[in-house]
């Protein structure tokens, strides 16, 4: 097979240009206007694409096909079923696919979270083709499987997924950002979609080290682990040369991706030691979601190919950089007008200007469900701990824009912008180029960035579906309000300057350029009244807020059942997951560090023994002998503790109550165990320690 990149490109995936080829003229017609304008397709059509994309699935060995799909869990999910139907009477298999079968499914999901939405005995959940993310083949384990991106929605209609809202809070930005293009005099636009592109960052470690960590194996991160000498202070490993055996891996992990049609383009060594990124190009939100979660998935079977394992978790080592997943975010009409383009002069351009100020409005009134979309069990290891980026949002726009934003809230007007300038290279044989009138700001969780917002507060595991949804509808909720005013105003110009004006005045708070991990940042947040939710479960109850109920009803993307429905679900993550790492905690010390830590203070006692009898003093094993000792007590002790609280929290039933005494109890007494765990690590021979270290899974790989 061919390595050229334009031969691999989605060689997977069911494209346009094979629906062209393979389908009747009108059939493709009739799919693209689906495509484009909405609407359903005809049971007949369905029926011929079902056909073609099973013919073209087959020829390339696929012999299952599933509903693909992305429940409350976070990660995607599939069932398959063979092209098989019942053999003719002669014997003979017929494979079958109908286009009942493409467009809708029935999978009796009954065990995914839903929040309540519904309860086992009434577990209808139904899957819908989203036509506007093509069907791909997956190569695994099992085979060639057809995928089809579906959307899974209850009985009742209500979204049991991450999907569906998504795909609704698009509708709801393509509406409002249209009435604001309109506005400006644009009739040929006729369609606003929103894009994102997600950098994923990564962990890798060796597949045989890590499966000696419980931790590892069940909570994605380490639980105990003293520091290796050298941590990322050197900053050696960022853009580093990438080493031949994950050099290897990102070629193979480029291929698949490219295959299954995701535009991987960067590739690259990350702050921390073991940790790298990849980057794709850009695409529309939901197919950039669909992507993502096929990124994630083809990271960690590649890696299993090569003797590694990948790493999602947003913290997976302390005391180095955790793992994030930037969000950039952008709005473009269908005729390729960028509404986050602020051109050559921004001051003039009132569209722009327009836009920069429902944004934010919309980042200071929904801060908290911004914040909330960015919250899971992992991420409160990185926001507001001591790590990028803090918990308090605010967007960074830069001095260029910052300044316009001045000269608004102070005149009413704007009428300069700030320039690049040259940069001058003050080397005669290089050149002196143009530099960007705004430099660039790595601390602040929501920065404007050239031509597009970077919302960097998401976590690595964490799907792009939650944080582009409340994108899209805080944003659209602005456009909406403003589009109203000005839909309604006798003086266009008049009022699209007052509306630009008290947008900015109001919300010049949410507005910070400075060094967003500072102390200094922290309490002047606090005295612009800006909301710092430190923790996940503490976010959670934005989602059902009077203001944020409003919203999502208001532009359909939630109903207020949906709404508690997932808050619901993230105080029972929030409690299983911690539930496991506690256990794992208990499992390890109890039965692995403990107990080598006995074996090790016995053989050191023997020794002091023997040594004395044979006359030396055995002042440092006597000292040393004293340190195990009293580290094995103050371990015991921890871990009685933590036990005793694990039992109290199994008898809490309330779900909210129990997620906080998770979060409030057995969180710090989990720190407690850790700390003498980790002393021990330092104070016991190598050979003895039972499992991989710091230092043998971050730097040899
Ligand atoms: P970095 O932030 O690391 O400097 P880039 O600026 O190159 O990286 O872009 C990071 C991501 O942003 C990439 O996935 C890129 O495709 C995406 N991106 C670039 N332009 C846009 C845009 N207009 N809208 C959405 N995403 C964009
Ligand atoms: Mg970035």
């Amino acid at each position: 097979m061919s390595e050229r990149v334009e031969d691999l490109f989605g060689k997977n995936v069911f494209t346009l240009s094979k629906m062209k080829e393979r389908l009747p003229k009108s059939v493709f017609k009739n799919v693209r206007t689906v495509m484009t304008e909405g609407g359903e397709l005809s049971r007949q059509d369905a029926d011929v694409i079902a056909k073609a994309m099973k013919d073209w699935a087959t020829e390339n060995g696929a012999t299952h096909y599933t509903h693909w799909f992305q429940p409350l869990t976070g990660i995607t999910a599939e069932k398959h079923d063979a092209f098989v139907s019942t053999p003719d009477e002669e014997g003979h298999m017929v494979t079958a696919f109908s286009g009942k079968d493409l467009i809708k499914g029935e999978p009796d999901a009954s065990s995914f979270p839903s929040g309540g939405l519904r309860s086992t005995f009434e577990a209808r959940g139904y899957t819908a083709w989203d036509i506007t993310s093509p069907a791909f083949l997956k190569e695994s384990g099992t085979g060639v499987t057809l995928c089809i991106p579906t959307a899974f929605c209850s009985y009742k209609g209500e979204a049991l997924d991450k999907k569906t809202p998504l795909l609704r809070s698009m509708e709801a930005i393509n509406l409002q950002a249209l009435r604001i293009v309109r506005l400006f005099g644009d009739t040929s636009a006729s369609r606003v979609t929103s894009s994102t592109g997600a950098e994923q960052e990564y962990f890798l470690v060796d597949k045989a080290k890590y499966l000696k960590r419980p931790d590892l194996i069940f909570t994605g991160r380490t639980l105990f682990g003293a520091p290796a000498p050298k941590g990322q202070e050197m900053e050696d490993h960022y853009f580093g040369v990438i080493r031949e055996r994950v050099g290897e891996y990102m070629k193979d992990l480029n291929k698949e991706l490219w295959k299954l049609g995701v535009p991987a383009k960067t590739q690259h060594n990350e702050v921390a030691p073991g940790q790298h990124e990849l980057a794709p190009i850009y695409e529309t939100a939901n197919l950039a979601t669909d992507h993502n979660q096929l990124v994630m998935e083809a990271m960690k079977r590649v890696a299993d190919h090569h003797g590694l394992r990948c790493l999602l978790h947003e913290k997976p080592f302390a005391g180095i950089s955790g793992s994030a997943k930037h969000n950039n975010w952008s709005i473009t009409t269908d005729t390729g007008i960028n509404l986050l383009d602020p051109g050559a002069s921004p001051e003039r351009n009132v569209q722009f200007l327009l836009v920069l100020a429902c944004v934010l409005k919309a980042v200071d009134i929904h801060a908290d469900l911004l914040r909330q979309s960015a919250a899971d069990v992992g991420n409160d290891l990185r926001l507001g701990a001591n790590e990028a980026p803090p918990a308090i949002i605010s967007v960074y726009l830069g001095e260029q824009l910052s300044d316009v934003v001045k000269q608004l809230v102070e005149t009413g007007i704007a009428q300069t912008h700030i320039e690049g300038g040259v940069l001058k290279t003050g080397v005669s044989t290089l050149p002196d180029f143009a530099k960007d009138a705004t430099d660039r700001n790595r601390t602040s969780p929501f920065a404007f960035t050239g031509n597009k917002f970077e919302f960097r507060m998401v976590g690595s595991a964490d799907s792009m579906a939650g944080s582009t949804t409340i994108l899209n509808a805080i944003i659209a909720e602005a456009f909406c309000e403003a589009a109203d005013r000005l839909e309604a105003a006798e003086d266009f110009e008049l009022e699209v300057h007052d509306i630009i004006k008290e947008y900015m005045t109001q919300h010049q708070r949410i507005i910070y350029d400075g060094n967003g991990y500072s102390e200094e940042w922290k309490k002047e947040a606090a005295l612009r009244g800006l909301p710092n939710i430190p923790s996940m479960i503490e976010a959670a109850s934005a989602l059902t807020t009077d203001k944020s109920v409003q919203l999502f009803e208001r532009f359909g993307i939630f109903t207020r059942a949906e709404l508690e429905s997932r808050e619901e679900i993230l105080y029972d993550t929030y409690a299983k997951s911690i539930n496991i790492e506690a256990l794992t905690m208990l499992d390890m010390a109890g039965k692995q560090i403990i107990p080598a830590c006995i074996r090790y203070e016995h053989s050191l006692a023997d020794t002091i023994l023997a040594v004395r009898e044979a006359g030396a003093a055995c002042r440092a094993e006597g000292k040393r002998l004293n340190e195990v000792s009293n580290a094995i007590e103050a371990a015991q002790d921890a871990l009685d503790v933590l036990r005793d609280l694990e039992d109290k929290a199994g008898k809490i039933s309330d779900a909210r109550e129990k997620a906080f005494f998770y979060k409030e109890q057995i969180v710090p007494a989990m720190d407690e165990l850790r700390r003498p765990c980790d002393e021990l690590e330092m104070l016991v021979d190598k050979s003895e320690w039972p499992f991989p270290t710091y230092e043998d899974l971050l730097f040899e790989v």
